[in-house]
């Protein structure tokens, strides 16, 4: 970080303002990243920022570069910063806050907003908005500052806020009138704080360690659950070794992919659907039993009804002691920071500890054959034109030769088909929609992963998810990024067949252009554009890409009936509701 001193005019040599105290107290927390759009109030903020050493990122809209802090949150244990205008610009950030919050990223939403006397009174301002009271039911805090000499403790309270316990968003409501506002510079020194232990570790109770164990133990057909909590917590050594000593098989759920390679021989992902209604005793670590589990009940695990239980018994480690029992019963709650809980369950088995037994790991080991086959049969077809699975095929070639690169993903089949085909090798290199299953997290999430990572991104979106954030492209472009962008374009959302009923002029709703070619907007930027109708041009041109590591877009040209209603979760429509 470079060492440039205030600015500030001769006649004022000993004071202070509010725009300088909020950049000192980044700094002072090693907070040098910032993530924004400028514009009224905090033009100047963004231009001060730059010229004191942070790096300040601009987007084209406030939801890519809220998604892009948020991201870089769950990537460094740090809140990743975004910093938008008044009223809408802060709606526009306000998706990425609450996507932030659901996600348990650490994030922090700073805001310039009106004068309070204004606001309060109704009487029409410029962006007028009262942004804290909207900003607090999708925030894990929401504070304002109206005094210079409180910058420091806002923004301490926000850090504070936004990592420690279960991580989420945090709102910063700076209104315009407070960075102007002066104070003596000794004085505003003294105000900033350095956070101590924003988060601070949190053992968990050596009854609950034992319990959970006792229960492992017991277990005839035990499995562990990764979640995106096991891989922010960055103790991958540890949950590596705690899988490998007990032998248990394990799943990952999206995020966790790589936090121990697909390819380890304990990971039952290719056999998920036999072992979720077989296990009798299941580890969640930092995963939920929100809807991407089935909720831990249904036919998904073995029960007869929607919400018939399938009788498993359940370990669940997370931060959050509210977590256990929100869907079924969780019969050992091990409440703790996972590295801290990891570290207690490898001292507690020590002692001794007997593998699991052989009939559950061959049978597991079995399906897995079993599917692996099948798995490899369809990815070897060269349909034309090309498919998802043809098409990921390539993909899944390059990330195996790249392992180091970050993995984007969005979209309905194109995220569905990228999760089960593409391996990962390495932890925290897969990031997408989360936990809310959204569109328009790609190219923020794009630019955080190459800012925060210095590594080859590799994003694979769907045309429609794709859409939500295309414009960035010239984000990727004006910073240079080692962006290769894959679309996986089948004219539309789901597919590309849909017609009009009625016959009249206008398309399907879920139709887009057709033969849209989506490379020439980055070349629009100078970055480099390729269209690609067989596997062997889609390879050519990532290859190339990771090669050269310039902005990249390529245009896969698939079959416009390859795909399904919403991807994997067709249950979840209300027309299927219904039947
Ligand atoms: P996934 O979608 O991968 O299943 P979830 O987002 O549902 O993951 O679950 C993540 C869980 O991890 C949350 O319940 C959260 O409280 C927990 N968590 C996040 N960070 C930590 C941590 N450092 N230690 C323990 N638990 C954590
Ligand atoms: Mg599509």
């Amino acid at each position: 970080m470079g060492t440039v001193e205030p600015q500030i005019a001769t006649e004022a040599q000993q004071q202070t303002d509010g725009f300088q105290l909020v950049i000192d107290a980044l700094k002072l927390n090693e907070l040098d990243t910032i993530y924004g759009l400028p514009g009224i109030p905090i033009t100047d903020l963004t231009r001060r920022a730059q010229a004191a050493g942070l790096r300040v990122l601009s987007f084209r809209h406030e939801q890519n570069a809220g998604y892009a802090a948020s991201i870089a949150g769950f990537l460094t244990q740090k809140p990743g910063i975004c910093l938008t205008v008044s009223a809408p610009g802060f709606l526009n950030g306000l998706n990425a806050l609450a996507h932030a919050t659901v996600n348990c990223f650490p994030m922090i939403l700073i805001s310039g907003s009106s004068e309070r006397e204004v606001v309060d009174l109704q009487q029409g301002d410029y962006e007028e908005m009262d942004q804290l009271a909207i900003a607090k039911p999708v925030a894990k805090a929401a504070f304002r500052v109206l005094h210079a000499e409180d910058i420091g403790v806002g923004i301490a309270r926000a850090i504070r806020a936004a990592v420690s316990g279960r991580p989420g968003g945090v709102y910063l409501d700076l209104p315009a009138k407070l960075f102007a506002q002066s104070i003596d510079a000794a004085a505003g020194k003294n105000s900033l704080i350095k956070v101590v232990d924003a988060a601070p570790r949190q053992i968990p109770a050596a009854e609950a360690v034992k319990r959970a164990v006792d229960l492992l133990r017991s277990s005839k057909k035990p499995l562990i659950i990764l979640g995106k909590g096991a891989a922010y917590a960055q103790a991958d050594a540890d949950i590596r070794a705690l899988v490998e000593k007990t032998g248990i098989p394990y799943l990952s759920m999206s995020m966790a992919k790589g936090l121990l390679p697909d390819n380890h021989e304990q990971s039952a992902s290719a056999a998920r659907s036999y072992v979720l209604p077989e296990a009798d005793v299941v580890m969640l670590i930092g995963a939920r039993l929100n809807w991407l589990l089935s909720h831990g009940k249904g036919k998904t695990w073995g029960g007869k009804g929607h919400k018939d239980w399938g009788g498993q018994k359940f370990v669940q480690v997370d931060i959050s002691p509210q977590e256990a029992d929100s869907n079924v019963r969780i019969d050992a709650p091990v409440v703790g920071d996972i590295g801290s809980c990891v570290s207690a369950f490898l001292n507690e088995i020590k002692s001794g500890w007997a593998k699991p037994p052989v009939e559950w790991l061959n049978a597991i080991s079995a399906k897995k054959t079993t599917n692996v086959a099948k798995m490899a049969e369809t990815l070897a077809k060269t349909p034309s034109p090309m498919n998802f699975h043809s098409a990921l095929n390539v993909v899944r070639d390059i990330i195996k030769a790249n392992p180091d690169a970050m993995l984007v993903n969005e979209g309905a089949n194109a995220l569905d088909f990228t999760r089960s085909i593409v391996d990962m090798y390495k932890p925290r290199k897969r990031i997408d929609v989360g936990t809310w299953g959204i569109m328009g997290v790609g190219m923020g999430y794009c630019v955080a992963a190459a800012v925060v990572t210095k590594q080859q991104v590799i994003a694979i979106e769907g045309d429609s998810a794709f859409g939500f954030s295309g414009m960035e492209v010239e984000t990727i472009c004006r910073y240079n990024l080692p962006v290769c962008i894959v679309i996986m374009n089948n004219n539309g959302v789901y597919k590309g067949t849909d017609v009009n009923p009625t016959g009249g002029p206008d398309v399907a709703p879920t139709v887009f252009v057709k033969g849209a070619r989506y490379d020439k907007l980055m070349e629009a930027f100078g970055g480099v554009g390729a269209n690609a109708t067989t596997p062997a041009e889609l390879r050519k041109a990532m290859e190339e890409a990771v090669r050269s590591r310039k902005p990249t877009l390529i245009n896969a040209v698939i079959d416009e009936t390859a795909g399904t209603e919403s991807g994997r979760i067709t249950s979840l429509n209300p027309t299927a509701k219904k039947k």
